[in-house]
């Protein structure tokens, strides 16, 4: 078992983040059934609440799925792509090839837009690719290197091409601005860990009126029964049983999405900016610098740090963590290379960072 409950962990990585308090105290609310009317209303609030985080048209379709961001991803291409379909996917980083894998996986021929690593997809890359695409998909914010890519450049290009656009909102929604209806977005995900700082093993989806249109339009079944836009369509709206949701998951991610909106999306995005300025002014002098090159292409979520010269990565992230402070290392090719720091949700205020500072001081003496 744990050496302790870890009540006073401070989590810097870039997903889960800590759970909120409002979060915890919903967890402890005892069980109820999940074809409850009770539920049912939470569940009611949750939609709604959702489709303000996401900005979506009043009647768009919101839902939690019962798993974590990844199953967001799965299901945008089990019911939206049909084998033969043509997909451009964004993929400047782990999670934008997670996509193309997974796109190919439900038969789609790929296309893939590439940038270098710390680098965004470049608009002009997408518009010259755009001929006979079925689906163009993107990740906001590239968790894996710290970048955020063009949304909503790149959503014009596609709304005027026809095709649907899914976006993983994985490491923005929540905390940085999303406006699905405004830029033409069809189909959003995330995770209930990350932004909302809610407990990890949901995935909240937002699906436009189109993607629905060629949902319906499908040649062949979702081959994802679990996840068939139908089958949510049946719990979440005509309240018949699919599959037995995880209803104390649900208490937990109304109550933190209720403090987030509370907080206000502006609010929350002033506060990962300064929480980020401040970090980074303090760990310059440690000879830490920003991994991504060009500001605009920064993602304030997620901040990427170049490491200092000498700088034993593993050795000095166990010291924090005997101190109980996580941070996150590279991914990939960034292993040993860089720090990700997370900054969203309860991860953005300044004690834990301050926490931080005090650690790596005494370490690296
Ligand atoms: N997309 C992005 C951008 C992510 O950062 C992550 C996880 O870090 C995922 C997808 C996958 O989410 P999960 O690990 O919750 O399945």
């Amino acid at each position: 078992m744990f050496d302790d409950l870890h009540l006073d962990h401070i989590l810097l990585t870039p997903g889960p983040t800590p759970i909120h308090p409002r979060a915890q105290q919903a967890m402890m609310r005892g069980m109820l059934g999940h074809m409850d009317p009770e539920v049912f209303k939470l569940n009611r609030e949750i939609q709604d609440d959702l489709r303000v985080m996401y900005g979506t048209e009043p009647e768009a379709f919101t839902a939690l799925l019962a798993g974590t961001g990844s199953l967001g991803m799965e299901s945008g291409f089990a019911n939206l792509v049909e084998q033969g379909d043509e997909v451009l996917v964004c993929a400047n980083g782990s999670f934008g090839r997670r996509m193309a894998e997974m796109a190919a996986r439900y038969g789609a021929r790929v296309r893939l837009v590439t940038a270098h690593l710390g680098e965004a997809i470049r608009p002009e890359d997408v518009a010259a690719h755009l001929d006979g695409v079925q689906m163009v998909a993107v990740v906001h914010g590239e968790t894996s290197t710290g970048v955020l890519n063009p949304v909503p450049e790149i959503a014009e290009l596609v709304r005027s091409s026809g095709a649907l656009l899914t976006v993983d909102a994985v490491t923005t929604a929540g905390m940085e601005p999303f406006h699905m209806e405004r830029w033409g977005v069809d189909y959003a995900y995330t995770g209930a860990q990350k932004c909302l700082s809610a407990p990890p093993g949901l995935a909240p989806v937002a699906i436009s009126e189109r993607a629905f249109a060629r949902y319906s339009a499908r040649r062949t079944p979702t081959p994802l029964w679990y996840c068939d836009f139908e089958g949510l369509r049946d719990y979440w709206v005509e309240h018949t049983y699919h599959h037995t949701v995880p209803v104390n998951l649900h208490y937990a991610f109304h109550a933190a999405l209720r403090a987030a909106l509370e907080e206000g999306m502006e609010a929350r995005q002033q506060r990962v900016g300064e929480v980020g300025s401040a970090i980074l002014t303090a760990l310059t002098p440690l000879g830490f610098s920003h991994y991504v090159k060009r500001p605009q292409d920064r993602l304030p979520t997620v901040l990427a740090l170049r490491l200092p010269e000498g700088l034993d990565d593993a050795a000095v992230r166990r010291a924090l963590r005997q101190r109980e402070i996580s941070v996150t290392g590279g991914l990939g090719p960034t292993a040993g290379v860089i720090w990700r720091l997370g900054l969203m949700g309860e991860a953005a205020r300044p004690a834990p960072y301050r926490a931080l500072m005090r650690a790596l001081e005494d370490i690296l003496g």
